[in-house]
């Protein structure tokens, strides 16, 4: 039998059972009452058969007895005095006699006792027979009576007689009376324990009803109890049992169960869109992570297809500066690639997306064969019709003015609907799309340029250095020639054609120190400046470049004055030739930033605190504005004074002192006033850093 048609059969309802309870209870509480009251009644029967009948009809019984014997006494003292006084007994008790003895009667009949009545009546008669035909007429003689022996013994014998019944009477009803007095005390005895026992007997069956009452609600209830802590725990697959006890028990395991079921599932739902929103993050990070435009429309295309659990999504761009022109697809395994379907109609389709995009709308379609498109819609309709979908998805890229692309999400096996969450992941991840797009598309924009603009600097460089190679060889001639002709190889030159030569010669440095800086410059921007280290004295670099600028200063009327240790005491590890260099450089800049009668000193000592070597290029020349020092290291800046004083100059001495200074691990310093002069602070550590 089906649990169903058991409860069917046994409509056992919560309700039902208490009534049952309460009914059950009645029902003793009316037994034992009605058992007392029997037990009371059997009682209060004997004592009112006693009280009432017997005890009353035994007093009435003798006082007629009394009655006739005082009857019989007044006859016998007449009757032996003649005296009428003698009759006074009799006449007070004559009358009496019949009605005491209906009276007896009658008392025992009101209590239900009708066995004495035939010996009361043989005792009336016989008592009536004497009064009547013996006594009456002794009575009614006038004057003395006379009465024979004969008589009396006849009126003896009919007394006599009288007493007999009057006893039989007596014996019967003390007889009743003990036994009933006996029955009634043995009764009493019997009543109380068995009225005990019916009580404890009631009092038994009514806890046994009420226990099993209680068991029978409170078990199934405390097991509906401990389903809803299961399920308070977490335990979402906890059912209560719904065929276990009364039906308002059964009524709440069922509604538990419900309940469950439902939270349950809402706990998937929860989950299934936790997982839903965990996806879509992914898709937005995963798309953030590249800045390949290709690469991120595929990630979207793949993610939002795995994220909707869908057949098909196709993207694309259309024509547009600010992004990159591409397509993405993806599509369940079963499908083939579809080819661009809206390449025939690229503008109207862009327009579309256009407009869904000013009107922030998308489009969404459940199911195609119920769709009606509006008028505008017609031609995406058509496209999407044409690619086998049977439910779409349409969402516009774009950014604040207009579009520039879509995506279209798709199902082909089956409708489906989209829900608004799903819409608003999609407007968001298009969003995400558009923005990254349009990022990589700039940043890409960005890097080209950047290249370009590199082709650009090595084409520069390429070309200094070429101009540089080119214009040092013939300067080398130039130089060679005219130490020829300077030093008298030649033939002797007028004294006028030697200040010529000398003009010569400076601007030859020059040019050769131009050609130099330019040298190292491209080589610096080319990456091609290797330093070849080795130990170096520094006043040997300081001597050299003393030699070389001497005829410079000489011919400003400047005073150069070197003054450097003994050989061997300022050694560092460098380039020597760059090193001479950074002091080229100083001192020739210090020479010509400093008019005729200045004087320019250079001095070096050991650095007895950190090591190393530490140089100082000392004039009295021109100075530097304040503002400017911050930038004379920077490429071709030159200082303010020194562009308005025409100085001629190309600005990258300086950038290229700092720059080997810097690559031997040195530091290079300036301290200048404006007018008074400045000094160049060069520090070289003894051994430079190994990464140099
Ligand atoms: P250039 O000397 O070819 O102009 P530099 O890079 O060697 O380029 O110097 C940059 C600028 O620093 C100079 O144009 C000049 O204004 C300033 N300068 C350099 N040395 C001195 C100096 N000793 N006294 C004054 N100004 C100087």
């Amino acid at each position: 039998m089906s649990v169903a048609g058991r409860a069917h059969l046994t409509p056992d309802r919560l309700s039902d059972r208490l009534r049952y309870l309460v009914l059950s209870m009645l029902v003793i509480v009316v037994a034992v009452g009605i058992a007392g009251l029997i037990a009371v009644r059997v009682a209060t029967g004997q004592v009112d058969q006693l009280t009432k009948g017997y005890n009353p009809a035994i007093d009435t019984h003798t006082s007629a007895l009394i009655d006739m014997l005082n009857a019989e006494t007044g006859i016998r003292g007449y009757v032996l005095t003649g005296n009428k006084s003698f009759l006074q007994p009799y006449l007070d008790s004559k009358n009496k006699v019949v009605p005491t003895l209906n009276a007896t009667k009658a008392t025992l009949n009101s209590v239900g006792e009708h066995g004495q009545d035939a010996s009361i009546n043989v005792e009336l008669a016989r008592a009536n027979a004497w009064l009547n035909t013996y006594a009456a007429p002794i009575v009614a003689t006038r004057g003395k009576p006379n009465i024979s022996d004969q008589r009396q013994n006849q009126g003896k014998t009919m007394f006599n007689s009288y007493r007999t019944a009057n006893n039989t009477v007596s014996a019967q009803l003390q007889n009743k009376r003990d036994n009933l007095r006996a029955q009634s005390t043995r009764i009493r005895g019997l009543a109380f324990p068995t009225l005990i026992a019916i009580v404890v007997i009631a009092i038994l069956v009514a806890i046994a009803l009420a226990v099993r009452s209680a068991r029978r609600i409170s078990r199934p209830l405390t097991k509906v109890w401990s389903v809803v802590r299961r399920l308070n725990k977490g335990d979402l697959n906890a059912r209560a049992d719904e065929d276990d006890g009364p039906a308002e028990v059964r009524d709440l395991a069922h509604a538990v169960n419900a309940l469950a079921i439902r939270s349950s599932a809402d706990s998937v739902a929860e989950r299934e869109a936790e997982l839903f929103r965990q996806r879509t993050r992914l898709i937005s990070s995963t798309i953030r992570r590249t800045t390949n435009g290709a690469i991120m429309a595929d990630h979207l295309a793949r993610g939002l297809g795995s994220a909707f659990e869908v057949d098909r999504v196709w993207l694309r761009t259309f024509p547009d500066d600010r992004v990159p022109s591409l397509t993405a697809q993806w599509h369940v395994e079963r499908l083939a690639d579809l080819d661009d379907p809206v390449d025939e109609h690229v503008e109207a389709t862009r327009s579309l997306a256009s407009r869904l995009w000013e009107s922030a709308q998308i489009v969404t379609i459940d199911d195609h064969r119920s769709y009606q498109p509006s008028e505008q819609g017609q031609l995406l309709f058509k496209i999407v019709q044409k690619a086998g979908a049977t439910s779409s998805m349409v969402v516009p890229i774009g950014d604040s003015s207009s579009a520039f692309g879509l995506v279209w999400i798709s199902m082909v096996s089956h409708p489906r609907h989209w829900t608004m969450t799903e819409a608003g992941v999609a407007q968001h991840l298009a969003a995400d799309l558009a923005h990254s797009l349009m990022q990589a598309h700039l940043i890409e924009r960005q890097a080209q340029a950047v290249q370009m603009l590199q082709e650009l600097d090595q084409a520069k460089s390429d070309f200094i250095s070429t101009v540089s190679h080119e214009l040092r060889t013939p300067l080398t001639s130039i130089t060679g020639y005219l130490e020829l002709l300077t030093d008298g190889e030649v033939g002797d030159l007028p004294p006028s054609a030697s200040k010529v030569l000398q003009v010569i010669d400076r601007n030859a440095t020059r040019l050769r120190n131009l050609i130099e800086d330019l040298l190292t410059q491209s080589r610096i921007d080319a990456g091609r400046l290797r330093l070849d280290m080795a130990s170096v004295d520094v006043a040997e670099v300081l001597r050299a470049v003393q030699a070389a600028m001497t005829p410079l200063a000489a011919s400003s009327d400047v005073l150069l004055d070197f003054d450097c240790p003994v050989s061997g005491t300022l050694q560092v590890y460098a380039d020597a030739p760059q090193l001479e260099q950074v002091f080229t450089n100083l001192v020739s800049n210090a020479v010509k930033f400093t008019p005729s009668g200045g004087k320019v000193s250079v001095v070096a000592e050991h650095d007895e605190v950190e090591g190393g070597v530490f140089a100082q290029v000392i004039d009295n020349g021109i100075g530097i504005p304040e503002r400017d020092i911050p930038n004379l290291f920077t490429r071709f800046f030159r200082a303010s004074n020194a562009s308005a004083s025409v100085t001629p100059g190309t600005g990258l001495g300086l950038a290229i002192v700092h720059e080997i200074v810097q690559r031997h691990g040195g530091e290079v310093d300036v301290e200048s006033e404006l007018g008074r002069g400045s000094t160049f602070s060069v520090w070289l550590p003894t051994h430079p850093p190994l990464a140099i």
